[in-house]
């Protein structure tokens, strides 16, 4: 396996639908660990990297960062990881282990971060992937390989907010978006003792945010619905891509309330700043975590039974799974799998 070529699903250039490459393996770094693929989430993140949103893909582009797989090879520094483990992989693959960040045990906030993605070189489209072991992560022996791979980006990307702002529970907190990201939310929330209100554009997903552990459901273009909950949530999670209506949604928060930004809004982000500076709120981003976090989210979705939904499709259909995340029509998370590793059976 080591030594024959790798099977990547690729975009040529900017845009384009992907298609299969061969390419060389990369060479394993001394802490480096080589992981058969068996499965990898499809992240709105991923559309963005083969469209170059960020401006940091470089072509052929093989997406693809919520892998789970066997490790198959492993660098002559490589310590707790051995040959058939079961890892996980989320969007960080790497960091440079020396900045200030880095030594704060911050690895998400690496000044290289830019280098760190796991799809550099090659991502987890992919029939195997290299990546410092030290950011792969053994998974619990009983969770299923396609729920671990959505945890693996969309989980701790919420989870890390969440026990950050809200970990005290009894807290309200507004979820905006119920897609992959929000439905974990949803269910980490409410897991962590939240009132939690669902805001969605969506009216057919009421009943499952409900299901998902929701208290109440609120359509996002409600105008007068929305008026009801000024001045209601101590945290709202902003984990949708599309355009929000931010001065509503600001102004939904309690004075001293937080709104963080998961999800990368394609339009510009704007409000009146009079309530924000008034009622002392704050807007922040959060970017998915660091590897203790990553650790204890893996831990605490187990003991909490927090489960992605997810629709399996073999690796080779990629562009129709990615056509259906554009569309708005996964639910509520894709997990691609490779036939060849008989996996997903
Ligand atoms: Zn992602
Ligand atoms: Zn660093």
């Amino acid at each position: 396996m080591a030594h024959s070529t790798v099977l990547g699903f690729a975009a040529r250039a900017t845009g384009q639908p992907l298609e299969p490459i061969n390419y060389a393996p990369p060479k394993l770094g001394e802490h480096d660990v080589r992981v058969s693929i068996t499965h990898c989430g499809v992240c709105y993140t991923d559309i963005q990297g083969i469209e170059d949103h960020y401006g940091i893909s470089t072509y052929p582009f093989v997406p693809g960062h919520e892998i789970v797989g066997t490790v198959s090879a492993l660098g002559p520094a490589v310590s707790g990881l051995k040959e058939g483990d079961r890892v996980g992989i989320g969007w960080q693959g790497r960091s440079c282990m020396q900045c200030e960040w880095c030594l704060r045990g911050e690895e998400q906030l690496c000044q290289d971060i830019d280098n760190c993605a796991t799809w550099k070189p090659y991502g987890g489209f992919s029939s195997s992937v290299v990546v410092d072991s030290r950011f792969a992560y053994p998974l619990p022996t009983v969770m299923s390989s396609e729920v671990a791979a959505v945890l693996m980006c969309a989980g701790i990307s919420v989870y890390t907010p969440l026990r950050s702002y809200a970990a005290g529970g009894s807290q309200k907190v507004g979820i905006i978006g119920v897609g992959g990201l929000g439905h974990l939310a949803i269910q980490f929330a409410h897991a962590l003792g939240c009132e939690v209100t669902a805001i969605s554009s969506s009216p057919g997903k009421k009943e499952q945010a409900l299901k998902f552990g929701a208290d109440h459901f609120i359509i996002a273009e409600d105008q007068a619905r929305m008026r009801q909950v000024r001045f209601s949530f101590d945290l709202m999670l902003y984990t949708s891509h599309g355009k929000g209506d931010w001065t509503s949604l600001v102004n939904s928060l309690k004075t001293n309330g937080r709104l963080v930004i998961i999800g990368f809004s394609d339009g510009p982000v704007t409000f009146d700043p009079l309530e924000l500076v008034v009622h002392q709120m704050s807007i922040t981003g959060s970017f998915i975590g660091n590897r203790a976090t990553m650790r204890e989210m893996l831990m605490f979705a187990q003991n909490h039974g927090i489960t992605p939904e997810t629709e399996l499709m073999p690796m080779a259909q990629v562009n129709e799974a990615i056509r259906k995340v554009k569309e708005n029509k996964a639910r509520y998370r894709i997990v691609l799998f490779n036939d060849t590793t008989g996996a997903g059976a």
